[in-house]
C-alpha cells in the first residue's frame, strides 16, 4: 500500500480514546496552522488541500455530499436555492460557530474547497466553490455559492 484512502480513514482500532478528537483541534489545526502558519491565509495551499480530499470523498451527488458533510459534523447543510449553474448553500452549526468575530475574514475556504474537489469530480466539469458569508466576519450562517 502505498496511499491512503478515506475509507482508510474509518479504520480505528484504538481501544481508550476512540474515534473522536475534540472540535478544539480540529480549529486549531485549521486556523492555527493553515490559515495563520501558512503564506497569504494559506490561500493557494487550502484550495490544493480541500481540493484533493474533495475529490477522495466516497460521494456520487451534491445530496450525498451534503449528507457526509453533516455525518463528519463540519456543519449542517442546508440548500438555499438552485438556479442554472449556481447553488447556494448555507452551513448551519459551521465548526467556526462561536469563534471571535473578526471583520472581513472569512475561514472556512477548505471546507468550499472539499465541496469545489468532490463536485468537480461528480460532475465531470470545472466546479467553483467560494465562500460568500461566514460566521467570523459576523453574518448569521456560514454560505457558498456553487458556480458550475
Ligand atoms: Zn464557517
Amino acid at each position: 500500500m502505498n496511499a491512503f484512502t478515506f475509507s482508510d480513514m474509518g479504520s480505528i482500532t484504538r481501544t481508550q480514546l476512540g474515534d473522536q478528537v475534540p472540535l478544539e483541534l480540529f480549529r486549531t489545526i485549521r486556523l492555527i496552522g493553515m490559515y495563520q502558519g501558512l503564506p497569504m491565509g494559506g490561500k493557494g495551499t487550502t484550495l490544493t488541500v480541500g481540493r484533493k480530499i474533495g475529490e477522495s470523498l466516497p460521494v456520487n451527488s451534491l445530496e450525498e455530499l451534503l449528507q457526509l458533510i453533516q455525518d463528519l459534523k463540519i456543519g449542517i447543510p442546508r440548500v438555499l436555492s438552485r438556479e442554472e449553474g449556481t447553488v447556494r448553500v448555507a452551513m448551519d452549526d459551521c465548526f467556526c460557530k462561536g469563534l471571535p468575530v473578526m471583520d472581513e475574514k472569512m475561514v472556512c475556504d477548505l471546507e468550499g474547497a472539499i465541496m469545489e474537489g468532490a463536485l468537480s469530480r461528480i460532475w465531470g466539469k470545472r466546479v467553483n466553490v467560494r465562500e460568500t458569508k461566514c460566521n467570523v466576519s459576523g453574518h448569521e450562517h456560514c454560505e457558498y455559492e456553487i458556480r458550475f
